[in-house]
């Protein structure tokens, strides 16, 4: 059976009101960073390649560390692993996909051409992209190592994936056969369990409809089970199951 695991790289201090659609509050918050393992019969499966530590310096992402120990925690190193499922393609989820140097890497075609086009151009997009990342799209597809999905598809054997869109045109999501009943790695769906419970999006979002409606399709894929619909950015994670080592939780 699937084992699934959160792998929290570090956090930032934020603002609240950037992350709770039109929340006046003028208040903090923190905001953590995640990418996700599945340790699957056919071997581990990661989801997201988060960033390195540059990217976190110039980011000021604070309590950095280091993804290669992660992983170890796991059992897992990153030359064993051969797929990766991105979830989309901002910075902390895509720069630093050269810690896998023999991975294929499964994006959304959606996801590609928004980066490719209107989101590369656009600074209010851009700004939350790694645009070097983004440019090595070009010569990872030239040597064989992006798989082009479109729509919903099947990993392998108890990993499906749904396109859900919304905070980007191409965010796709992993639903995880487990012990526990279905896990959904719905990442930035939403970020925080708030954004769930309130139907409100945070700020950096492409459609603010389709992200409310990705929202409720991932209620949906968890039964209604809040405790197996994973967001992509809340501390609460490391808290609500139980720690196997520093930064790394297990879900189920
Ligand atoms: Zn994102």
């Amino acid at each position: 059976m699937n084992e699934v695991y959160a792998l929290c790289v570090g956090d930032k201090t934020v603002p609240r009101s950037q992350f709770m659609y039109r929340d006046p509050s003028p208040d903090t918050c923190t905001i953590a960073f995640y990418f996700w393992l599945i340790l699957s019969p056919q071997g581990p499966v990661v989801v997201d390649c988060s960033f390195g530590a540059a990217e976190a310096e110039r980011r000021r992402v604070a309590n950095y560390r280091d993804r290669t120990a992660l992983l170890a925690a796991c059992g897992v190193r990153p030359e064993d692993v051969s797929t990766v499922v991105m979830t989309h393609l901002h910075y902390d989820h895509w720069s630093g996909h050269d810690l896998f140097p023999n991975a294929t890497y499964f994006v959304q075609e959606s996801e590609i051409a928004f980066w490719q086009g209107p989101g590369r151009a656009t600074p209010m997009f851009a700004a939350s992209a790694d645009l070097d990342a983004i440019d090595a799209i070009g010569p990872l597809q030239q040597a064989g190592r992006i798989r082009i999905v479109s729509g919903d598809w099947a990993l392998q054997d108890g990993v499906d994936v749904r396109l859900l869109g919304g905070h980007t045109p191409g965010l796709q999501a992993p639903i995880v056969q487990s012990e526990a009943g279905p896990i959904v790695l719905a990442n930035d769906t939403f970020h925080f369990y708030e954004n769930l419970e309130q139907l409100k999006p945070v700020q950096v979002t492409v459609s603010m409809l389709d992200t409310v409606m990705a929202m409720r399709a991932v209620m949906n894929l968890a039964d209604g089970d809040t405790g197996r619909a994973i967001p992509g950015h809340d501390p609460l994670v490391m808290q609500r199951f139980p720690t196997i080592a520093p930064g790394v939780a297990r879900i189920a």
